[in-house]
C-alpha cells in the first residue's frame, strides 16, 4: 500500500490576477483536499497545502478548468511573472504592466503537452487566448540561436539551469521587489501615456546557503532600454543567455545572478546583444523606487473602488471569531469581484461598485476581519514570513508560526526604549533560501538552527538596498537582550526621519557592536 504522500500546489497568476471563478474553486479545493487554508505567496500566487498524491490530478484539473494554472509555478523555468497589483485605471503605465506581465508569462510558458497529458488526460486548457504577437515572438528566431527543433522553441531540450523570476513594473513603484528578480521590465510611457518601451534590469536573486560564501543575495543591475517592438526579443535574449551560459554543474551557482556577478554587466550585456542582434540603448532616467502596499479603500481611477486587505503572512483561514476565509468566499460569491494578490501576501479586490462598499465593509466587520490598515497590529503591516514548519521540507526552524509573537516582543522593546511610533520592515524565513525576501528587509531573521536565526540589518524601507548579516546565530530567547541596545542607539543617534534600516546602514555594524558592548540593560 502506498504511503499518503502530501503535496503543496502552487498556482501561477501573472500580475497576481485571480478571477472570481478561480478563487471559489481554490477555496473549495482547500476544504475538500487541502488543510482548509489558502496561502497567498510572496510571488502573487496561492499555495494549497496538504494535498494527498491520489488527489493531485483532480486538484490540478479543477484549477485549470477554472481559469487557473500550476504550470511553471515551480521548476527550472520562468516562474510567476509579477506586476504591481494596484488597478489604477487612470494611469496607463499600470495597465501596460498587467498586460506585459501576462504576455511575458505566455511567452515563457513551456509548450510541452506533457502537463495536459498527465493532469488533464490530454485536454487542452480553456484559458484565455494568448496574443498572436506573443505566439509569433515565441517562434521567431533572432539570429538562429533561439529556435531549437524541440517542441520548446525558447527553452530547448534542457530547460533552464535554475528557476527564473520576472517582474514588470512602472517607474517609481517597487511593490514587487524588483531588485530581487532575475529580470525586470519597467514600463516607459510618453507624456501622452502611450507605451514607448522598457528599461531592463537583470541579475537579482536572494537564495543563499549558510556558511557558503560563494552563495549570496544580489541586487539586479540596470541593463538598458529597449523599444516596445523589441521587448519579447530582449526577454528571449536574456533567457537564452542564461539557458546557454548559466552554470549547469552546480545548482548553488546556477541562477542568473551568478552569471552577472562572474561576468560583470558589460560582458553580460555584450552576450545578450549577440542574441538580441543589436545594441541595447542606455537606460531611461527613473525616479526613486518606493514600496506601496495599497491597503484600505481607494478610488481606482474610473469611478469604481478597490480595497486592499492585509492577510497575516498570507494565510487565509477561519479561526474562532476570525473568519477571513469565509469572508473572502462570501465577498467573491456575492459581488463577483476579481482579486489581485500582492507581493506582500495581501490581496486587493477591485472593480467594486461604490454602492457595494458598505455591504462589503459590513461583511468584513461581521466576520472579525480588520479592514482598516491603521488598526493592524504594530510592525505587522510591513512584515512577511515564509511558511517554514510544518509544511516546508527545507525549513530549519519556525517562521510563519513564530513571527506574530516575535513582532509583539520587538514592539515591547521599542516601547520600552521610547520608540512607540517606530515602524520598519521585518521579514523572517525558516531557512536561507529566502522565500519571504529577508535580505531586502530592515531587520530580518533567517533560520540557522532550531529556534535560532541569523540576523540581518540595514535594508531600506523601499527594498532598494541589500541588508547585511549582523549576527550568525540568535536564539529566540535572546531577542530582547540583543535588540534593545541597537534600538537605544538608533533612538539616540538617528537623524530626523531616518528609518531603522537606513540608520544601521549609515552608522555601520562596527559602531552598532561597539555601542552594544558598552550598553547595560536599563
Ligand atoms: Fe521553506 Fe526556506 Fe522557503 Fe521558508 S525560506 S518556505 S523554510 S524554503
Amino acid at each position: 500500500q502506498e504511503k499518503d504522500y502530501q503535496f503543496m500546489l502552487r498556482t501561477k497568476n501573472p500580475g497576481g490576477l485571480v478571477p472570481p471563478q478561480l478563487y471559489l474553486a481554490l477555496d473549495k479545493l482547500s476544504d475538500e483536499y487541502g488543510n482548509h487554508t489558502l496561502r497567498a505567496t510572496t510571488r502573487q500566487g496561492f499555495q494549497l497545502h496538504g494535498i494527498l498524491k491520489k488527489n493531485l490530478k483532480t486538484a490540478i484539473a479543477t484549477i485549470v478548468k477554472n481559469l487557473g494554472s500550476t504550470l511553471g509555478a515551480c521548476g527550472d523555468i520562468n516562474r510567476n511573472v509579477m506586476a504591481p497589483p494596484v488597478p489604477w485605471k487612470n494611469r496607463p503605465e499600470y495597465q501596460y504592466a498587467w498586460e506585459y506581465a501576462q504576455n511575458v508569462a505566455d511567452l515563457l510558458s513551456p509548450q510541452t503537452g506533457a502537463y495536459y497529458e498527465i493532469w488533464l488526460d490530454g485536454e487542452k486548457a480553456i484559458s484565455a487566448e494568448e496574443s498572436p504577437e506573443v505566439k509569433a515572438a515565441r517562434q521567431r528566431d533572432t539570429n538562429g540561436t533561439l529556435i531549437s527543433n524541440t517542441e520548446e522553441p525558447i527553452y530547448g531540450t534542457y530547460y533552464m539551469p535554475r528557476k527564473f523570476k520576472v517582474s514588470v513594473t512602472v517607474p517609481g513603484d517597487n511593490s514587487i521587489d524588483l531588485y530581487s528578480q532575475d529580470l525586470t521590465l519597467v514600463v516607459i510611457t510618453n507624456e501622452k501615456g502611450e507605451l514607448e518601451g522598457f528599461n531592463v534590469f537583470a541579475g537579482g536573486g536572494l537564495g543563499r546557503t549558510h556558511n557558503k560564501e560563494e552563495t549570496f543575495a544580489r541586487l539586479a543591475d540596470p541593463i538598458g532600454y529597449v523599444d516596445k517592438a523589441d521587448v519579447y526579443e530582449i526577454v528571449k535574449a536574456i533567457v537564452a543567455t542564461q539557458r546557454d551560459y548559466g552554470d549547469r554543474t552546480d545548482r548553488r551557482h546556477a541562477r542568473l545572478k551568478y552569471l552577472l556577478h562572474d561576468w560583470g554587466v558589460e560582458k553580460f550585456r555584450a552576450k545578450v546583444e549577440e542574441y538580441f542582434g543589436k545594441a541595447i540603448a542606455p537606460s531611461k532616467e527613473l525616479p526613486e523606487f518606493k514600496y506601496h502596499d495599497f491597503l484600505g479603500w481607494h478610488e481606482q481611477g474610473d469611478g469604481k473602488l478597490f480595497f486592499g486587505l492585509s492577510i497575516d503572512n498570507g494565510r487565509v483561514k477561519d479561526e474562532g471569531s476570525f473568519q477571513l476565509k469565509t469572508a473572502l468566499r462570501e465577498i467573491v460569491e456575492q459581488f463577483n469581484l476579481p482579486i489581485r494578490l500582492t507581493a506582500h501576501q495581501n490581496l486587493i479586490f477591485y472593480e467594486i461598485a461604490p454602492a457595494d462598499k458598505a455591504a462589503i465593509q459590513d461583511l468584513l466587520d461581521r466576520r472579525g476581519v480588520i479592514s482598516d490598515p491603521s488598526k493592524i497590529a504594530r510592525l505587522e503591516r510591513l512584515a512577511m514570513a515564509c511558511p517554514a514548519l510544518p509544511t516546508c521540507g527545507l525549513a530549519i526552524t519556525e517562521s510563519e508560526r513564530a513571527i506574530p509573537g516575535i513582532l509583539e516582543r520587538i514592539g515591547t522593546v521599542l516601547d520600552k526604549v521610547g520608540l512607540q511610533n517606530e515602524e520598519f520592515v521585518v521579514r523572517m524565513t525558516g531557512c536561507p533560501n529566502g522565500c519571504a525576501r529577508p535580505y531586502m528587509a530592515e531587520l530580518a531573521f533567517v533560520g540557522s538552527a532550531p529556534e535560532s536565526y541569523q540576523v540581518w540589518l540595514g535594508g531600506s524601507p523601499n527594498q532598494t538596498r541589500l541588508a547585511q548579516p549582523y549576527m550568525e546565530r540568535l536564539h529566540h530567547n535572546d531577542i530582547e537582550t540583543q535588540l534593545e541596545p541597537i534600538f537605544v542607539y538608533f533612538k539616540q543617534a538617528k537623524t530626523a526621519e531616518e528609518s531603522f534600516g537606513d540608520f544601521c546602514d549609515r552608522v555601520g555594524f562596527d559602531a552598532i557592536r561597539e555601542f552594544a558592548a558598552n550598553y547595560t540593560t536599563q
